[in-house]
């Protein structure tokens, strides 16, 4: 029994496994990240803009939206999360404090980075000896239902494992109402359909300084349910726009960009940023549709890692 212990604390340290999680955390405040903290642009970075369909080609949703030196508000938490953030924007979101995570709702692509990052973030800080701290996760019921059975099922040890240190904790949603988040940004919910009334779904309106930032999340389009989606476009500058319908689909769980051209005019939006892309059709062709809608506005098809200023 002596044998096999010291063979096992032999292993232990011969990783290192301590150095190894604060090398995770040394690069909190990269170069890249503090010089952006001094400029007062809106920056929102695309650092997912595929589905599952394209993995070679594109992540899976994820986007940050920073101004300034306050924290960044973070949509979606997709597989890969903390890392692609770090690696797209420099910002080491185990470190930070007054994150606001805003997670449009359950499917896989949307929020399978989240239980992870609760782990890593806690360990990380716990490492450092960092308590407190805090995280705001917002989004519908089935965010958090979600998670505590994913936290059931990945550690079944979780009634006496307390993750403290992550300083999560989640903020349901309310369609309709805005809440002001750390940063000073404002957020509001508003539901929307994806196909099936089961699944619960908002999209976000984020305002900074009078200028709206819309996203619709996993919208389709049905003409029972339109008027959902007329309340997210109304009155945005911008409208960050699930096209995962392509071109011309007429889909009800996923907007084609025909609709999401005549909703865009209709609706006085100047840039249409088109994203959670299948590339079954060519850029050409769904940019082609939103002007065949009669839509007249800048349409942007960005690519992973892409940054989109204001
Ligand atoms: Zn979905
Ligand atoms: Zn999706």
């Amino acid at each position: 029994m002596c044998d096999s212990l010291s063979r096992a604390a032999s292993i232990f340290f011969a990783s290192k496994p301590v150095d190894k999680a604060r090398s995770l955390i040394q690069d909190a405040a990269t170069e890249k990240f503090m010089a952006q903290q001094e400029d007062e642009l809106i920056r929102v970075t695309m650092v997912g803009t595929g589905t599952v369909f394209n993995p070679d080609r594109r992540g899976p949703p994820l986007y940050v939206i920073r101004k300034g030196s306050k924290p960044p508000l973070v949509l979606e938490c997709s597989e890969g999360f903390w890392k692609r953030v770090r690696d797209a924007t420099g910002a080491n979101l185990f470190l930070l404090d007054g994150i606001d995570i805003a997670i449009t709702h359950a499917h896989a692509d949307h929020v399978g980075g989240l239980f992870p990052f609760e782990v890593g973030r806690h360990c990380a800080r716990w490492m450092r000896g960092l308590h407190g701290g805090q995280v705001r996760v917002h989004g519908p019921h089935q965010i958090r239902s979600g998670h505590e059975a994913i936290k059931r099922a990945h550690l079944p040890e979780h009634r006496t494992e307390k993750l403290a240190c992550s300083g999560l904790r989640f903020q349901p949603t309310k369609p309709g109402l805005s809440v002001v988040l750390s940063n000073g940004f404002s957020l509001e919910a508003l539901p929307v359909f994806h196909g099936d009334p089961v699944i619960e779904v908002n999209a976000f309106r984020v305002t900074i300084d009078g200028v709206v930032i819309a996203y619709t999340g996993d919208a389709g389009w049905t003409e029972d349910t339109a008027f959902m989606l007329k309340n997210v476009f109304r009155g945005a500058d911008v409208v960050i726009c699930d096209a995962s319908g392509g071109a011309k689909s007429g889909s009800a769980r996923h907007l084609d960009t025909l609709h999401a051209g005549a909703l865009a005019k209709e609706h006085d939006v100047q840039t249409l940023v088109l994203t959670h892309l299948t590339d079954f059709d060519p850029p050409e062709a769904l940019e082609k549709a939103c002007r065949e809608a009669g839509f007249e506005g800048d349409v942007i098809i960005p690519n992973d890692g892409d940054e989109i200023n204001f």
